[in-house]
């Protein structure tokens, strides 16, 4: 079964083009159906969640362990076929095999869960402190159950008070729909002073970032997990007067199985994410319901 995000829509629609014909996709997990001579990391059979970027492995970022900056790096689904079909093949270095007892549905969402465990590593959370997230889609529901498994109390901000229902379901402390008032005093009146310690932008907005900017206080931390492709304004005199931090952090290195063992704890619940799931033979209308605004995480069954 797959998983079917923003990235996935704009090779479809060709807003963000890539090398058709093209099979796209690359959230996904299920079972081994056949492995090549020399593979020893699965067997036939075998359950796996499946790490869809896999890097050169011999230039210097690879060597230094930070893999998922290279430069040769092969993404499935949009460098090479990916995951919209009954079988994909991988190299067996992205077959993470699944705990045993977890349903390949809870597992299903391992990929973003893995891009805000980095996100929030990147954070470097302690317990106690106050957080933001920006935006209330898959990403950032999941980025606020890792932080509050880390400690973090959370606020969640979001264009639109849709999911806040969940949010708060999930664990958010507390909620704010830009419009209602400005950012910045809603995570003064969150946190008990200039702002929040940590901001998890995952909307890929020029406004997200914004946003992310005027939530934080002055020596706090913002993590950009989203890609902007427009130009971002960001007022530099704000950043170094407060001393700001601002890390990006790309996609993961190392975090598949702690993403897994989250799910497998129960720590992080990936289910009331999963608004909607399509046959492979509808994924014409899994595309369209990826757009209405109620859908959160549309699923496909490929098999
Ligand atoms: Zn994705
Ligand atoms: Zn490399």
């Amino acid at each position: 079964m797959a998983g079917l995000c923003g990235t996935d829509y704009g090779i479809w629609s060709g807003d963000r083009p890539v090398a058709y014909p093209l099979v796209p996709g690359h959230e996904f997990v299920g079972h081994v159906a056949a492995v090549g001579a020399g593979v020893t990391r699965v067997r036939v059979g075998d359950h796996v969640a499946v790490e869809p970027n896999y890097s050169c492995g011999a230039c210097p970022l690879c060597r230094e362990g930070n893999r998922n900056l290279c430069l040769a790096r092969t993404a499935v689904g949009i460098d090479v076929d990916g995951c919209f079909a009954e079988v994909a093949r991988v190299p067996e270095r992205c077959c993470w095999p699944a705990p045993t007892g977890v349903d390949d549905e809870e597992l299903l969402l391992t990929e973003p869960l893995a891009v805000v465990v980095r996100a929030v590593a990147r954070a470097a959370v302690r317990p106690g402190e106050s957080s933001a997230v920006v935006g209330g889609g898959t990403l950032g529901l999941l980025a606020l159950q890792v932080l509050q498994e880390r400690g973090a109390r959370v606020l969640v901000v979001s264009r639109s008070s849709r999911r806040f229902e969940l949010a708060r379901e999930l664990g958010a402390a507390a909620t704010h729909a830009v419009g209602d008032g400005a950012v910045a005093a809603s995570a003064a009146a969150f946190s008990g002073r200039e702002g929040v310690d940590v901001v998890i932008e995952t909307a890929g907005t020029p406004e997200a970032v914004t946003h992310a900017l005027a939530l934080v206080r002055p020596g706090g931390r913002v993590v950009l997990t989203g890609l902007p492709h427009e130009p971002t304004p960001v007022t530099f005199f704000s950043v170094v007067r407060r001393e700001v931090t601002i890390a990006g952090s790309m996609i993961y290195q190392d975090e598949f199985p702690d993403a897994m063992r989250l799910v497998a704890a129960g720590t992080v619940r990936t289910r009331p994410l999963i608004t909607h799931w399509f046959g492979l033979d509808a994924i014409g209308e899994a595309f369209a319901a990826h757009r209405q605004p109620e859908s959160i995480k549309v699923a496909v069954r490929t098999a």
